[in-house]
């Protein structure tokens, strides 16, 4: 780490910086499969238990928060996608899976798909690059083993990104990142300016339901809106994405949209989507491999 302070970096140091992970070639498709209008990629990050415990908090009270994640969230989720046909993608820590087998088990029967989400939701910034990479091994061998396939996307716990993840990621073979913010469509990562084949399909807090909905107590902010007025939010996007001709990538949580007047929202959301024609549900698995294989140009 330098000891230089930002303003005393020289030219080549702060473009360095900058380009170390970096947003190559734009990956939207001229068109979509089948002539559709708008990509949907609905995601959930079913963390679950892992969000106290990763950081050490072992109190009955956080855990039962996350508990609920599984107990409650996920099945009305599951019903709410098997309802519309939807398939979705489900990021998921290894220690959450291992928790809960029955639960990504269910998922990958129901032609879900189950991507990485860290070991035990750790943040990889905290890590020497011997234990971020242990652990991601860690936790693409434990999914595999629980649903029988082996994941090939990945989602950093909480979107963050250390300056050894990519080179992780690109020697766990995986095809996706879904973790960083460059883009309202898919693009390419370059990795030091060189391109890496690696797909990211880029999220924005503005399409996920923490910032909206999780209540910190103790916490000194308050915002938590109506779950309608979130529901707006994520329709704009949508008409927007539709209108574009792009992608509408949407990031949720059990623990957090799975309760009852939220799932309202998402419900009504779905119904206002699939009101449309030519839309293209798909995974972050099938988005990736899509535009890939469909360059625009
Ligand atoms: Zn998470």
């Amino acid at each position: 780490m330098s000891e230089q302070q930002p303003w005393q970096w020289d030219e080549q140091t702060w473009r360095g910086h900058v380009a170390r992970v970096r947003a190559g070639r734009s990956l939207r498709p001229a068109t979509w499969p089948g002539g559709a209008r708008v990509a949907v990629a609905l995601s959930f990050d079913a963390d679950h238990e892992t969000i106290p415990l990763r950081d050490g908090e072992t109190r009955p009270g956080k855990l039962a928060q996350g508990e609920y994640g599984s107990r409650v969230g996920s099945p009305r989720v599951l019903r709410l996608l098997e309802r519309f046909g939807i398939p979705a993608s489900f990021f998921m820590p290894a220690v959450s899976a291992l928790l809960h087998p029955e639960e990504v088990r269910a998922y990958a029967a129901a032609g879900h798909e189950v991507a990485m989400h860290g070991w035990i939701h750790e943040s990889n910034l905290s890590l020497d690059p011997a234990d971020e990479r242990e652990l991601a091994f860690r936790a693409a061998d434990t999914l595999e083993k629980l649903t029988g396939t082996r994941p090939v996307g990945i989602r950093t716990p909480a979107w963050e990104f250390s300056d050894h993840t990519l080179a992780i990621t690109r020697e766990l073979g995986l095809r996706y990142d879904s973790s960083l913010m460059a883009d309202d469509e898919p693009y390419e990562l370059l990795a030091d300016g060189e391109p890496t084949g690696i797909v990211e399909i880029p999220v924005e807090w503005i399409r996920d339901d923490v910032p909206y909905l999780l209540m910190e107590y103790g916490g000194t902010l308050r915002t938590c809106p109506s779950p309608r007025d979130v529901g707006v939010i994520w329709r704009d996007e949508f008409d927007a994405a539709l209108e574009d001709g792009g992608l509408f990538q949407l990031t949720m949580h059990p623990h957090v949209i799975g309760h009852r007047s939220r799932m309202i929202v998402l419900r009504e959301l779905l119904e206002h989507i699939d009101a449309q024609d030519g839309v293209w549900y798909a995974t972050h698995a099938q988005i990736a491999d899509y535009v890939l294989n469909h360059p625009s140009t």
